[in-house]
């Protein structure tokens, strides 16, 4: 058994991490998780840190579920791999499509597995293309997203994300991709009613197509609240909007569920809870808990027609696009989700009590607005309540406070200085309270230091 210290030197020594400033790592090492137990992680030295932040937004069923270990255990056994090329299928994956078809949305039926969720958003640029041009519109090309938004981190994905300096390295985006602004009424809104930013934010769409021209923009894709950007909700006014112009002018609407579906709004997916229909739906994370690699990408049955009846071949897919110990464990999860009936908890009871002790934090003194819905929600770090004027960058006030929190046995993400968290859907009220009280406790801390 290695010590910690070991573990970290042989980290550093051997491991580029994703997403991470490799020289503040060298110089402090990595925290080594070892083990996980319902809402709980457990590090190396043995201490306890409530994840509120379900993994990467993915474990809503929470660590150690017997049910999806079984499930697992009996797919490797029984048939560990086989693809799904030319031809060829296996029942997990059969069961997995149908599932899918009864839990989603009734329009969509039809079902594009992938190991992701930036592989569903390859997927979808790639199907959107090929749909128009089988339809005789090639030049239908573009795809509008928006700035600030998160699309993953293959190059398609990359290219879709908007987040600021985020996505630039290594040559990107690609062509043929196009953003506008994010609906982030606390940030960019201010002086404007919700409702009216909420129109002129969705109407960037409407100004975008027009100035593109119609035969060019294939779709629009977005996040219904956009997760890693900082958990932006848009007003009611916008997604409403984002439909009408889709419908308008005959423009592909994707909505990237794979934070928001499965349950983490209190829907089984969000684009219910806004009265969206989209035409192509992007799925990974909760579908399996986080337990396995995963991506779905669902597909209208209009959509699916177009492909089918005259896409001829579409020459994409990956090797794990639907793995069978992936789809297995999917099902398992979707079945345990229905048999705890977790998204009626997460709009019924839990949801609503988090929200209601979450936004008990917005009298601290440096929180300039908490928002959330179901089991996601954020808060806003600001020097000035009066007039929400944000710390000096170089204060790093939410990263302040992510050490605290992490330090202190949370796991909360900050993103500039907006502070955010996505529990596992299983978390108790009396968790809850521990994170609202850990969540304070940091606050006071940072406070206390960007004072000093
Ligand atoms: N879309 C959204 C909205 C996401 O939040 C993420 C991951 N955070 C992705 C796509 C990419 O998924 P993956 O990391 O599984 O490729």
């Amino acid at each position: 058994q290695q010590t910690t210290r070991e573990w970290q030197q042989l980290d550093a020594s051997h491991h580029l991490h994703p997403f991470t400033d490799f020289q503040a790592l060298n110089k402090k090492g990595s925290r080594i998780i070892t083990k996980a137990s319902g809402v709980y992680l457990e590090d190396s030295d043995g201490k306890r840190i409530l994840d509120g932040m379900a993994g990467l937004w993915c474990v809503n069923m929470g660590y150690g579920r017997q049910e999806l270990v079984d499930a697992a255990t009996r797919q490797m056994q029984q048939l560990p791999y086989y693809n799904l090329f030319f031809q060829t299928a296996h029942p997990p994956v059969i069961e997995l499509a149908t599932l899918l078809a009864e839990v989603t949305p009734s329009h969509l039926n039809h079902v594009f597995f992938t190991g992701s969720g930036s592989e569903c958003n390859d997927t979808v640029l790639r199907m959107v293309r090929h749909y128009w041009a089988s339809k005789g519109q090639p030049d239908k090309q573009v795809i509008i997203s928006r700035h600030n938004a998160y699309h993953g981190s293959t190059v398609a994905g990359a290219s879709l994300g908007g987040m600021k300096g985020m996505h630039a390295q290594g040559g990107l985006p690609i062509p043929g991709i196009v953003h506008i602004d994010q609906p982030y009424h606390f940030g960019e809104g201010q002086g404007m009613s919700a409702h009216e930013f909420g129109l002129e934010r969705a109407r960037q769409l409407e100004q975008k197509i027009l100035e593109l021209g119609v035969d060019k923009v294939a779709a629009f894709i977005g996040e219904p609240i956009q997760g890693a950007g900082g958990v932006i909700i848009p007003p009611d006014s916008y997604w409403p909007e984002i439909q009408r112009i889709c419908d308008h002018y005959g423009i592909l609407l994707i909505a990237d569920e794979v934070i928001c579906g499965f349950g983490r709004t209190g829907h089984w997916f969000a684009s219910e809870g806004f009265g969206i229909k989209p035409d192509l739906m992007c799925l990974a994370k909760g579908i399996t808990s986080g337990y396995l690699p995963l991506g779905a990408v669902m597909v209208s049955d209009r959509v699916a027609k177009g492909l089918v009846e005259e896409g001829g071949e579409f020459n994409h897919g990956f090797t794990y696009s639907g793995h069978p110990v992936s789809c297995a464990v999917a099902v398992a999860n979707i079945q345990l989700m229905q048999k705890e009936s977790i998204v009626k908890r997460v709009h019924d009871t839990i949801g609503p009590y988090l929200q209601r002790r979450w936004a008990e934090l917005a009298d601290h003194p440096l929180v300039g607005e908490t928002r959330g819905l179901g089991l996601v929600a954020a808060l806003e770090i600001v020097q000035d309540k009066q007039t929400n004027r944000r710390f000096p960058a170089q204060a790093n006030a939410g990263m302040t406070c992510r050490e605290f929190c992490f330090n202190n046995g949370l796991v909360m993400r900050a993103v500039g200085d907006t502070m955010i968290i996505s529990p596992p859907l299983v978390i108790t009220e009396e968790q809850v309270d521990e994170l609202v009280d850990l969540a304070r406790r940091s606050l006071d801390l940072t406070a206390e230091k960007l004072k000093g």
